[in-house]
């Protein structure tokens, strides 16, 4: 049986949700994996998880929990995926990036470039055993189709999968990287280049969900073998219904081909974790498609489930909590 990580985190209220309800939370802590939630009509139910983040959580504690051990399965050959869900504006982008990938505050820094000083540090102290290559991909998905941050004239790139490779996307930009300052480099090249994107398509992040992959390949050295691990990041677009984000047209499409890629995410993670092994839907939707061998098998998966605290977001707050229940 596969097992799913699920982890929850509540980002401080904002000034527009304070302006509305002032201090007010529909969630009370009980400890560190449950709290109870007060639902539209005032009724309290319990959830529990791995591990909730409240609204004082730092970085560094998502870091810690979420993340060392999927770099210490990358470097062990061992695959992983941190997958961010929620609503737009719940904190996802801020878990993943932080803020200031490249400089600013340290305590801001999200997953991203901390998992890229992880990778380093291992590999590190690994360097009398092994030579190592770290490869960074970043591509979007939007309306199915695939495009690779490195290189906007690639718009359409294809997933494959040989014995080899495992599943790979065809001719997308894989940097080489040889340390962190040059990882942060390319990071900020690539979101950078979704920004531009989206300025010529008129289209919004939230819409599109980003894709982040590092490999780091290893050749020992005593007898030359080759082993190579995965780590796939994955900041959704927004979960929110369609009727939210108020439009027809264009809008109502993206819609429809976010809530397709996402039930088919749910769905592949409810077959793994009641320990199908056959009939894993991957092939549903790009998106599951390319975290095929990331997700499942012998891989480490962990999804944070991001959440606002406030009453203005209650049948959102309680739709993505269920998301991350039904994983479990
Ligand atoms: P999403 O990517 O889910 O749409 P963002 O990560 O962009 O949401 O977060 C929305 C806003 O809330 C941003 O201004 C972000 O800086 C802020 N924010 C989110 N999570 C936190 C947090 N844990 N602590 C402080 N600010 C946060
Ligand atoms: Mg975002």
């Amino acid at each position: 049986m596969v097992n799913v990580t699920v982890c929850v985190r509540f980002r401080p209220l904002s000034l527009s949700e304070k302006r509305l309800h002032g201090d007010s939370i529909c969630i009370q802590a009980l400890n560190t994996q449950s709290f109870t939630f007060k639902d539209e009509k005032e009724e309290d139910i319990t959830f529990c998880f791995d591990r909730v983040f409240y609204q004082d959580s730092e970085q560094v504690d998502v870091y810690d929990f979420l993340a060392m051990p999927i770099i210490e399965g990358a470097v062990n050959a061992i695959n992983g995926t941190i997958i961010a869900y929620g609503q737009t504006g719940a904190g996802k982008t801020y878990s993943m990036e932080g803020l200031g990938v490249l400089d600013g505050d340290r305590n801001k820094k999200g997953l991203l470039p901390r998992i890229v000083d992880g990778i380093f540090e291992f590999l590190q102290s690994l360097v009398e055993m092994t030579k190592w290559t770290v490869k960074l991909s970043m591509v979007e998905i939007y309306m199915d189709k695939i495009r690779d941050l490195f290189d906007l004239s690639k718009d359409n790139i294809q997933i494959k999968e040989n014995k080899c490779q495992g599943i790979f996307l065809l001719g997308a930009t894989e940097i080489p990287i040889t340390n962190s300052t040059e990882a942060l480099q390319c990071l900020c090249h690539g979101i950078a280049n979704r920004a531009v994107g989206e300025t010529q398509m008129n289209l919004a992040s939230s819409r599109s969900h980003c894709v982040y992959i590092f490999s780091v390949q290893q050749e020992s050295r005593t007898n030359g073998r080759l082993k190579t691990g995965k780590i796939v990041l994955v900041d959704l677009a927004g979960s929110e219904k369609a009727d939210r984000t108020g439009a027809g047209g264009i809008v109502l499409e993206e819609a429809k081909s976010i809530n397709k890629s996402l039930s088919a995410l749910g769905n592949v993670i409810n077959a793994l974790t009641a320990g199908k092994v056959n009939h894993i839907p991957y092939r549903d939707s790009k998106l599951t498609r390319i975290l095929q061998d990331a997700l499942g098998g012998n891989s480490r998966t962990a999804l944070l489930c991001c959440c606002s605290p406030s009453p203005s977001n209650v049948s959102e707050s309680l739709s993505t909590l269920r998301f991350g229940a039904r994983a479990k």
